[in-house]
């Protein structure tokens, strides 16, 4: 890896999701000063996903002039931080598995490249800059096509001895038993919290040829559809106690819950903060569940700030000793 420039204080931040690589040029003060997006060649194999990375890259350099520190980098899958390599992923990105991150964007853009998995670099980005701004202890999960979560203690994410670390869609749940989950275990509670397992519970109850997204299970409900009401309750409620037995394993001083089904409405809010209350013991009655502030931004926020962990650790030693 090289030797840090002495820059401007800049990062070039790109977020590799299964849909979109998107990207932006991001500012120490978390503006973002330039955004570029390719959609992910999914199916094209590695060479083809870091082949659209570079060009988001290129893109952001030729808009203005730019002398970024690093390339920040949050990817799906399981990522080291320390070699920047994909360990393993699902097969939404072909050939992603064992991927190295960092030798042909280092050596392209001439940068050095960091880079975490997507998830832990959209709870960076929601300490640092979002809704866990000021709290050392921060506990992010996200709630969407899966569901994941980051750990952040003394303001360090914390990823675990195989980066696995906040894979919270993972633990078991009453209200999934039995079914089957995308890890292909049984009854975890993302084969019930997540949006797509919201929406297959809705199928299971009212077997509806109308409804076809989660989107439409969640409108449905809000007009009073007893089906839809049923499978968005049960999802959040399944994530709300989940959220409990993970408080009292962690108890962090801020909870912050993300991802598409955080925008479902005060239905699956209600349930969520009813399944915590039902599982976090007494002593944590006044932790907060909290929306996340920063939507998509987070992960290119988080990203970037792979660069400044000194600055933010040491802002948090000062914080204390006051
Ligand atoms: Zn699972």
């Amino acid at each position: 890896m090289q030797e840090q420039l002495p820059g401007t204080g800049e990062v070039l931040a790109l977020d590799i999701g299964g849909t979109k690589i998107a990207g932006a040029l991001v500012r120490r003060d978390g503006s973002l000063l330039a955004r570029a997006q390719r959609t992910t060649p999914a199916t094209e194999g590695s060479a083809a996903i870091i082949k659209a990375m570079l060009q988001v890259a290129d893109e952001l350099m030729a808009s203005g002039s730019f002398t970024p520190q690093g390339l920040g980098l949050g990817a799906a899958g399981v990522i080291d931080p320390g070699t920047a390599k994909v360990l393993s992923a699902t097969d939404t990105l072909t050939g992603w598995a064992g991927t190295d991150l960092a030798g042909e964007l280092a050596a392209h853009t001439g940068l050095p490249v960091k880079a975490v998995n997507d998830v832990h670099a959209h709870g960076l980005g929601e300490a640092r800059f979002g809704a866990g701004i000021g709290a050392a202890d921060m506990l992010l999960v996200a709630v969407g096509t899966g569901i994941g979560g980051a750990y952040l203690h003394d303001g360090r994410l914390v990823t675990g001895r195989h980066h696995i670390a906040g894979h919270v869609g993972h633990i078991d749940s009453v209200f999934a038993a039995g079914l089957e989950c995308s890890c292909g275990r049984a009854s975890h509670v993302e084969a019930i919290g997540s949006g797509p397992a919201i929406y297959r519970h809705y199928q299971r109850l009212a077997n509806n040829p109308e409804a076809s997204s989660t989107r439409d299970v969640a409108d449905l409900a809000r007009s009073g559809d007893a089906h839809a009401c049923t499978a968005l309750e049960t999802g959040g409620l399944a994530v709300g106690s989940a959220l409990g037995s993970l408080a009292n394993v962690l108890d962090p001083q801020k909870l912050v819950v993300a991802g598409g089904m955080a925008h479902a409405g005060d239905l699956w809010w209600d349930a969520v903060r009813t399944g915590f209350e039902r599982s976090a013991i007494d002593a944590l009655a006044q932790t907060r569940l909290l929306p996340a502030a920063l939507g998509t931004d987070a992960a290119l926020l988080g990203a970037a700030s792979l660069f400044w962990n000194e600055d933010f650790e040491e802002s948090l030693d000062v914080a204390h000793r006051s």
